[in-house]
């Protein structure tokens, strides 16, 4: 009994963590890996706060560009 448990608890984490893992992922895909480039150096306006950030560290949704903290 204990060890059914046990095992529902590491499928139940399992899943867990294959859903958290895949959801941020998602929305870091449109978005550029994180590399030391020339263009990743671009300010750029957050469409929500209006706050400048390097492009890098934005997402980009329809054509606008949303910081970590909007997106
Ligand atoms: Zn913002």
């Amino acid at each position: 009994m204990i060890l059914k448990l046990i095992v529902f608890a590491i499928i139940g984490i399992f899943i867990y963590k294959l859903f958290g893992g895949q959801l941020p992922s998602l929305g870091k895909k449109a978005g550029t890996p994180k590399r030391k480039d020339a263009e990743g150096d671009t300010m750029v306006e957050c469409s929500k706060c209006g706050t400048y950030v390097s492009v890098e560290e934005t997402t980009l949704i329809n054509g606008k560009y949303y910081c970590d903290e909007c997106a």
